[in-house]
């Protein structure tokens, strides 16, 4: 954990400020749109549970099923068991629509940040345009997104004012329509020049063969309509059974992520453009992405691939709001990447992350599909090597009256020697009398 102690300790106390109160107003603003959305919460979250299990338990049919009214509706299903073999593929249909130079924008979708897509394609001598504004910043500044639907929590209006004067989109300006007008002016052009969009997806409907996504800035739209030829990438656990499930989880989504009754837009794509369609891209390529899930469906950790990355468990944890997104090293951040970042990776790479819980419970509370996120991290902490002295000093100390009695009594000393856990914590002062010494006055 010292990495994670050693960058919050570093980090700028206007940082902690963005993300704790910008975290603070989505958490209210979810409480009050779920008891608008819902007349029972509780109930919606308990059947968007049962959903995604049931999904899991049949997930084999129903990715067949999806991929078959895929192909049927014109889409181009890709099945990708690795990053590597994702980042070759879609590297391969980008260069095949336009070649190297071209343009390719890209709407926000954490399964690309995840295989680390935008690196491969620039690679390839193609440029690539982020287009979700939070995104956008993050790329002209060389970051990595602080939270998975708000990537740059972590930043101010100011500090995105100098990045688009450094990047000459605009004179400085603290108004955030005028940002967003410059921004929007920049990526227009690159709307136009575009052969192809990149996208995630929220949901694939394995009923129908559709795509759903949702968004707030319209950029998906443009990035999945005006090039030629649109990329989807999803996760193989994004599949739902039936339209009829989308209302539910695009009511979680919305209310669970942004505390909205429903997002600005909602796209549901069915297949390339078809004669008299005044728009839309001649291919839809739909990429379905393993790299590592089937190994999490059949192990301890299951569960977490319930997850619609509404994002609210990061914003009701109280080590993220005091920490940022970045603390955590890993492109899933919060109580869900702490899950699923060791799950996927392996708990030898990343599993000390783990650890960066107080195990309060927020985030299972929060969370739109039920998950048993806490247990789950202290299955992950079982799982890493332990240092055994401190536990077998306590065990001893704990095992006889008269050790435990010494051992209190000489707290104050040896708590005052300096150790590695105080590094980087304020030291607990006692509180208050001896509670032995009360209790044998008392008695
Ligand atoms: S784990 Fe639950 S609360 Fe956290 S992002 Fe996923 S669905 Fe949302």
């Amino acid at each position: 954990m010292n990495q994670f102690d050693d960058y919050v300790k570093a980090l700028d106390p206007d940082v902690r400020a963005s993300v704790r109160k910008a975290t603070t107003n989505v958490a209210r603003a979810r409480e009050r749109a779920l008891s608008v959305l819902f007349e029972d919460a509780e109930s919606a979250r308990l059947r968007a549970m049962e959903v995604k299990s049931h999904v899991l338990d049949n997930l084999r049919g129903y990715l067949l099923r999806l991929e078959e009214r895929c192909v049927h509706n014109g889409i181009v299903v890709h099945w990708a068991s690795t990053a590597d073999e994702a980042r070759i593929l879609i590297g391969e249909l980008c260069l095949g629509a336009g070649g190297v130079g071209e343009t390719v924008v890209k709407a926000k979708s954490m399964a690309t940040e995840e295989i680390h897509l935008n690196e491969h394609l620039e690679g390839l001598g193609l440029e690539v345009v982020e287009t979700d504004l939070g995104e956008f910043v993050v790329q002209l500044d060389h970051d990595t997104p602080s939270h998975i639907v708000a990537p740059i929590i972590h930043k101010d209006r100011h500090s995105v004012s100098e990045t688009f004067q450094r990047e000459g989109l605009g004179p400085q300006s603290s108004d955030p329509a005028t940002l967003a007008g410059q921004a929007r002016d920049f990526l227009r052009e690159k709307f136009k020049r575009a052969k192809v969009g990149i996208s995630g997806i929220n949901f694939a409907i394995a009923e129908t063969g559709r795509l759903v996504l949702v968004e707030n800035e319209g950029n998906n739209r443009l990035s999945t309509t005006a090039p030629k030829v649109h990329i989807a990438v999803m996760g193989i656990e994004k599949v739902l059974p039936r339209e009829s499930d989308l209302p539910l989880f695009l009511k979680l989504l919305a209310g669970s992520a942004t505390g909205q009754l429903l997002t600005v837009y909602t796209h549901l794509i069915h297949g390339p453009r078809k004669a008299g369609d005044l728009d839309g891209p001649d291919e839809v390529h739909l990429v379905i992405l393993d790299n590592g899930r089937s190994k999490v469906m059949n192990g301890p950790y299951r569960e977490i691939l319930r997850c619609i990355r509404c994002g609210a468990c990061l914003n009701a944890c109280p080590v993220y709001r005091a920490s940022s997104g970045h603390a955590y090293g890993h492109v899933y951040s919060g109580p869900l990447g702490a899950v699923l970042g060791p799950a996927l990776e392996g708990v030898a790479g990343v599993g000390t992350i783990a650890k960066a819980s107080t195990l309060c419970g927020a985030c299972e509370e929060v969370c739109p599909v039920k998950i048993p996120i806490p247990a789950m991290l202290l299955k992950l902490r079982s799982e890493l090597k332990q240092p055994r002295a401190p536990w077998l000093a306590f065990q001893q100390a704990a095992s006889s009256q008269r050790a435990w009695s010494l051992a209190t009594a000489s707290l104050p000393v040896l708590s005052s020697l300096p150790n590695p856990w105080t590094a980087n914590r304020e030291r607990p002062q006692r509180q208050g009398r001896d509670f032995r010494r009360w209790w044998d006055e008392r008695a």
